[in-house]
């Protein structure tokens, strides 16, 4: 399918690895001219070579921390009028809600729930003086389906999900759709670096393997073609059925 946003222009962050760079990666396929955002100079340069390698298209990067108000004011002035946006950010810590400071919380609040609220407040306005926009935001299947010691994630991406629930509503009539991803056991760097705690969640996958990365980067992508017009506000999991209870 020809998703009709050749030439449109895409900022994807966190993406010098894992699910955002998957992203940017479907997207640049389609023939998308995208900035990549991470904390790294070096990590993002790496990440445009690969993307490069991969459909002939060398995305742009800036370095910036998306947790930060000064962050988030260099993604935004390095391309205000950016047609899609991809929210993401690494997730926090595994801690017994015991251990969790208010420190844990406001750096958890920041990455994974500011971020999206304050990236969106900023390119919304333009998306929508545009009549055309697309926001994805990855958050995380625990959103369907707490985890026990994820309450870091799992607080902060509900708030998340509560906002777009309101907001895409907002701006549904001026051509911006707001939609969050769900990824859930997607084997990025993230998840291989958990040893023997990823075989024991890729065992539980009805799917009986863990997802590829290109295949979240595929819904993103879809998400953010000219054919999602009429899809916003959703909440789309990309699971391999892990969100039930099987008996
Ligand atoms: P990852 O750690 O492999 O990649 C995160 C990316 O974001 C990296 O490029 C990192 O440099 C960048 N980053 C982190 N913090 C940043 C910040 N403050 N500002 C800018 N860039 C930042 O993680 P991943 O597996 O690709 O997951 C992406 C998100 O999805 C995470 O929030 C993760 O918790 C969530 N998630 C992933 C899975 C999965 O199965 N992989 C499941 C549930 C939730």
């Amino acid at each position: 399918m020809d998703l009709r946003i050749q030439d449109r222009t895409a900022i994807v962050c966190g993406a010098s690895r894992g699910l955002g760079m998957a992203c940017a990666r479907a997207l640049a396929g389609e023939g998308v001219r995208v900035t990549l955002v991470a904390r790294r100079a070096e990590a993002l340069e790496m990440a445009a070579d690969r993307i490069a390698e991969a459909t002939g298209s060398r995305p742009a990067f800036v370095v910036a921390d998306v947790g930060t108000a000064q962050g988030r004011a260099a993604v935004h002035a390095s391309s205000a009028e950016t047609d899609i946006l991809v929210t993401n950010a690494g997730g926090p810590p595994i801690k017994d809600f015991t251990d969790l400071t208010l420190e844990d919380w406001e750096r958890a609040l920041d990455a994974n729930l500011l971020s999206a609220v304050e990236l969106i407040r900023t390119f919304a306005p333009g998306m929508r003086a545009r009549r055309f926009g697309r926001i994805v935001n990855i958050t995380s299947a625990t959103v369907r389906m707490p985890v026990a010691r994820l309450d870091l994630s799992t607080s902060a991406r509900l708030a998340l999900t509560g906002y777009v629930a309101g907001v895409a509503r907002q701006i549904a009539e001026d051509g911006v759709t707001i939609n969050n991803l769900l990824p859930g056991t997607i084997m990025t760097e993230r998840l291989a670096e958990l040893g023997a705690t990823a075989d024991a969640l890729v065992a539980r996958v009805p799917a009986g393997r863990a997802g590829k990365p290109e295949e979240f980067g595929a819904a993103c992508a879809f998400l953010c073609s000219e054919q999602a017009a009429f899809i916003t506000g959703q909440n789309l999991l990309v699971d391999g059925g892990l969100c039930t209870l099987t008996i």
